[in-house]
């Protein structure tokens, strides 16, 4: 509402007032007056040149009077330096009745404006503002004895239910200006109201949703929870048998043991530690023959499974078959991460099959034995032309050594004349017990004249061999190839005809058939 500039001696020397909003005027020389003794004088030409002074919130006086209707005046000066040497001041009066108006003018609370020493410049109720220039209007200290001192100088934002708001931030003074606002009783009571229906509501609508929330937030969690934790048993339940009832490892990428099974160790009587860190060949058997693990090996280093029967050892060096699948196992990124062997202890079958297979007096082939490989040899030929040849045993005069020495040396007989012939026929040969004292050659891809050298070599063996009897064992023999279109039966009837010419000619010695 006004700026001046006022010289060194404290002189106004320009003035410039605004009385309305839109009015403006430059005002007279003679109506400037002499403002050295007032203290925003001679408060500003006591600071540097560079700040600014501000003054107290205060009513606008003229002449040592307070101006009426009052006006609530705020000043700015600043210094003004020429050539170094003090000039004067610029100084602007704002008026700060429109400001308070507003601060004071609330419906829901009472406002007041205090400065540092409790009096007060606003209040909604004129004639209590402007306490400090008016001695009826009544300060802090009046209306609010008890509070007034903590309202004043305590640093909390609310003392008993008024709550303050610092100014000195804005007004840039010492005057410790401060906002007190004290909530109305009907802005309280409303809000009370209000806040208890919202309080009702919002308790209302919190039980609405937690109920439904938390039972899904417990319940959901908890079934799952349930689900997982018979799944995890289920899943350690089939672990744990598949553990005590199944022969199972794995191994590395080279073949040595990672993980064994409780049966397996059971099984092979080696404990974990002496199988893992292994590889299997400390379970192989001596007769697997080595193409067999050439094979296995060639299928799972190529990705596939093998399956397949083998020979092992266990501990104590007993022999035992397994019937065993064993496949590579990749991780995730397709890297191969080693083998599973799973094995089925197939013992129990493999004797019974060995017993179905074996006389029981001389442990070679029964006749039962005889006739399959008989037939799958006779298969060969028809299918692939491949020959074969049978040479049919009887031991000479075998009556007189049972009449003799009695039926248990006759046994004792059987049993070294079938173990003596094992060992000395050809790998690829088959050996049997055709009946009684009987026994029967199958020499696949032999033609007659080989097999009859065979026989001969047989027949100097028995001959020249030494029995637990006193009495020379001879043998006479009769050798057979089979022929286009023949059946087995006729190729044996030609054997046992040869085998009759022997005997016919003097015993001991070999016929071949024609
Ligand atoms: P050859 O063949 O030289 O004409 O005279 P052989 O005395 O051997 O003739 P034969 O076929 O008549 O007699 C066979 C004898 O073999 C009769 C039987 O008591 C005996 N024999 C057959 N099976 C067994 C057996 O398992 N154990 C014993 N100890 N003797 C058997
Ligand atoms: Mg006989
Ligand atoms: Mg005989």
């Amino acid at each position: 509402m006004q700026v001046r500039y006022l010289d060194k001696s404290g002189m106004e020397r320009i003035r410039v007032d605004r009385n309305t909003l839109d009015h403006i005027s430059l005002v007279d020389e003679k109506q400037l007056q002499d403002k050295s003794r007032r203290y925003y004088f001679s408060e500003t030409r006591n600071i540097s040149s560079l700040d600014l002074w501000y003054s107290n919130l205060d009513l606008n006086m003229e002449h040592e009077q307070l101006v009426l209707p009052i006006r609530p005046t705020f000043r700015i000066a600043q210094p003004v330096y020429h050539q170094g040497l003090f000039e004067g001041i610029v100084i602007v009066n704002v008026d700060a009745g429109l400001i308070l108006n507003q601060v004071i003018r609330s419906t829901d609370f009472e406002v007041m404006l205090i400065d540092g020493e409790g009096e007060l410049l606003a209040h909604p109720d004129p004639k209590q503002a402007w306490s400090r220039y008016f001695s009826q209007h009544k300060n802090l200290y009046d209306a609010h004895p008890d509070d007034a001192f903590e309202l004043i100088h305590s640093t909390k934002k609310q003392v008993n239910g008024i709550f303050k708001v610092q100014l000195s931030q804005l007004f840039k003074n010492k005057q410790k200006l401060q906002i007190l606002l004290s909530p109305k009783k009907e802005t309280l009571d409303s809000l009370l109201r209000s806040n208890l229906f919202s309080a009702l509501a919002i308790a209302l609508v919190v039980l609405l949703i937690s109920f439904p929330l938390s039972w899904l937030a417990a319940l959901v969690p908890a079934r799952l929870q349930q689900k997982l934790s018979s799944a995890l048993s289920d899943l350690k339940r089939s672990q744990d048998i598949i553990d005590r009832h199944v022969m199972s490892s794995s191994t590395d990428p080279a073949g040595v043991i990672t993980k064994v099974s409780h049966k397996m160790c059971e099984s092979t009587g080696f404990n974990k530690d002496e199988l893992i860190g292994h590889t299997h060949s400390l379970l192989r058997h001596p007769d697997v023959k080595s193409e067999t693990f050439k094979e296995l090996w060639q299928t799972i280093t190529r990705g596939d499974t093998w399956q397949g029967e083998l020979r092992n050892l266990t501990h104590y060096g007993k022999a035992y078959w397994i019937e065993v699948v064993m496949t590579p196992e990749y991780d995730a990124a397709g890297e191969l991460t080693g083998y599973t062997e799973i094995a089925q202890d197939i013992s129990p079958r493999k004797e019974l099959e060995k017993i179905s297979i074996t006389d029981a007096l001389t442990s070679c082939y029964n006749r039962r034995k005889l006739d399959l490989l008989l037939a799958t040899e006779l298969e060969r030929f028809i299918r692939y032309q491949q020959i074969f040849a049978v040479i049919l045993i009887d031991v000479d005069h075998f009556k007189q050594v049972n009449d003799t020495f009695g039926h248990q040396s006759g046994d004792e007989v059987l049993v070294q004349l079938a173990a003596s012939m094992s060992t000395h026929i050809r790998k690829v040969d088959h050996l049997g017990r055709w009946g009684g004292e009987e026994f029967l050659v199958v020499c696949p891809g032999t033609q007659a004249k080989e097999a009859g050298l065979l026989a001969e070599k047989i027949r100097c063996l028995i001959e020249s061999e030494t029995f637990s009897i006193t009495h020379p064992i001879t043998i006479s023999l009769g050798v057979a190839q089979c022929q286009q279109g023949e059946e087995i039966n006729q190729l044996i009837t030609r054997a046992d005809e040869a085998l009759y010419q022997a005997k016919h000619e003097g015993r001991n010695r070999t016929v071949i058939a024609p």
